[in-house]
């Protein structure tokens, strides 16, 4: 048996299209933009967290992740142990961490990092 969480590490564009993953499991997306180019959280229920590496935060987290990830402490918590701190909080393979670099050339080249994670079992 497997209790690694599925961790997938993918780069993208940006193209002015909905950068955002759509669910594996149902096809939902899990944002869209807004009139004002905000991304506003759409998810389903298999939508387990959203993380912004941007801001070191969680843009959603579901009511079973913030169970889970406040028995933690968050101060020790950076991108980089994402997916030992999710196995330390009891997720196995049944999630999936979907970590996305999109590519900027809007204003000078950038990057910014997202992590959408999925959870099958919902
Ligand atoms: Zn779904």
């Amino acid at each position: 048996m497997n209790n690694k969480v599925a961790y997938a590490e993918v780069e993208q564009d940006d193209n002015n299209e909905n950068i955002f993953p759509f669910c594996p499991v149902c096809g939902k997306a899990t944002m869209e933009l807004d009139e004002e180019e905000n991304g506003k959280v759409t998810g389903c229920k298999h939508l387990e967290f959203i993380y912004v590496q941007e801001v070191n935060e969680f843009e959603y987290k579901s009511d079973q992740f913030k169970d889970r990830f406040n028995s933690i402490d968050f101060d020790e918590f950076e991108l980089d142990n994402l997916k030992t701190t999710l196995e330390t909080i009891g997720y196995t393979n049944s999630l999936l961490a979907l970590e996305v670099t999109t590519n900027s050339i809007a204003c000078g080249p950038s990057a910014f990092t997202s992590v959408f994670g999925f959870n099958y079992t919902n």
